[in-house]
């Protein structure tokens, strides 16, 4: 079968014949139809020091998916061939404390298709039917390949109620914008987003209802006094990984905030701490999707009429896949999505 593989110990992937891989018992093998591009394949493409450190070569690559069952094992039970799914990227083991727990997002032992083990930019992927995702009709093969980035933008804007609330986001890349599309979507009185990429404001401004800003031209505190907010943001989500935004951020928030962070620094941060502990801050950090409660509040989201697919701003054959990958490495792409032969 065709796949983009980290073939070699350099910069790139290699679109190549592999071989099909072959499910175990307790697993599907899912038709690729369609895969979306993430930050992570960015760093997999670069090879900077966390993919040399993470990632074996050869390793097939790709996280985000959608497709369709074609073959079940003979221990899945609830699955059948010709289901449309999506599904979790992130193969846990279910015997951990975490997992027992009921805590499956934070389980210690977490393997990433496309990072540990054979991935989703392929004709066919290999899954556990523990991390298949059915999909409803309304949600078709290039929305179903976006879920697992709107899985984090979710799991963010529901870590608090949001409900008449005035919400910092810092970061529009696609997780950040996809978030104010949310905290809009559930009830949110502002969402101002902050990003100092003004192509990525100007496509925040598409997708969704929110007040954009550029913290470089405008000051922060201008927008607050217009948008009637006096003492701050009572909820904020760091999703740039920034140190800069993250600083921003906790000035912004009012004393007893709630905050979540789901941006990833590339190093150490310097903050001043006792800002936070003085305005007696919350913080949570977010990792991945919570399965499955992120995914089945995300199905029912768009089915009430949650809409980001003006995030989409590429969709290409796979063999276009370098036009792709130079789309989101120039920093103005919302999601680029690929096609797979049918
Ligand atoms: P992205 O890199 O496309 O977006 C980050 C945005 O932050 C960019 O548009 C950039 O211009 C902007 N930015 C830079 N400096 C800024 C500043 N001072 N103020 C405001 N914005 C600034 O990333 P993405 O794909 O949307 O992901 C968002 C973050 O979440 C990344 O850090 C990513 O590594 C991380 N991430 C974490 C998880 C997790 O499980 N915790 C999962 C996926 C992604
Ligand atoms: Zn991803």
């Amino acid at each position: 079968m065709l796949a983009l593989v980290k073939a070699e110990n350099s910069a790139g992937l290699w679109l190549q014949q592999v071989a099909r891989p072959i499910p175990a018992a307790d697993e599907v093998l899912i038709q690729i139809r369609k895969t979306g591009i993430c930050g992570t394949d960015l760093h997999i493409w670069n090879w900077d020091d966390w993919a040399r450190k993470t990632v074996p070569v050869p390793l097939v690559t790709g996280h985000e998916y959608a497709g369709e069952i074609v073959e079940v094992g003979k221990l899945v039970s609830h699955l059948r061939p010709g289901m449309r799914v999506s599904g979790e990227g992130h193969i846990i083991d279910i015997n951990s404390a975490a997992a027992r727990a009921g805590r499956f997002h934070l389980d210690p032992n977490t393997r990433g298709i496309g990072v540990n083990r054979p991935g989703a930019f392929a004709e066919y992927l290999a899954l556990p039917a523990f991390n298949v995702i059915p999909l409803p009709d309304e949600i078709d093969d290039e929305l179903g390949a976006i879920l697992d980035p709107l899985g984090n933008a979710v799991h963010v804007a529901l870590s608090f109620d949001l409900v008449g609330e005035d919400v910092l986001i810092t970061g529009a890349g696609p997780i950040g914008i996809m978030a104010a599309a949310v905290a809009r979507h559930v009830g949110a009185r502002n969402v101002v987003l902050t990003d100092v990429n003004p192509v990525r404001l100007a496509l925040a401004s598409r997708v969704a209802d929110v007040v954009t800003v550029n913290p470089r031209e405008m000051p922060l505190a201008d927008v607050m006094s217009r948008l009637h907010i006096v003492n701050g943001f009572s909820v904020g989500f760091e999703m740039s990984g920034y140190n800069e935004a993250l600083e921003q951020l906790i000035g912004a928030m009012e004393p007893g905030g709630r905050v979540a962070c789901l941006g990833l620094p590339s190093g150490r941060i310097s903050l001043d701490w006792s800002r936070i502990v003085c305005k007696g801050l919350f913080l949570k950090g977010i990792y991945g999707r919570e399965m499955f409660e992120t995914w089945r509040k995300m199905l029912n989201l768009i089915a009430t009429g949650l809409d980001v697919r003006g995030i989409i701003t590429h969709r290409l054959p796979v063999d276009r896949y370098k036009e792709g990958f130079q789309a989101m490495l120039a920093g103005d792409a919302g999601k680029v999505v690929l096609s797979w032969p049918a």
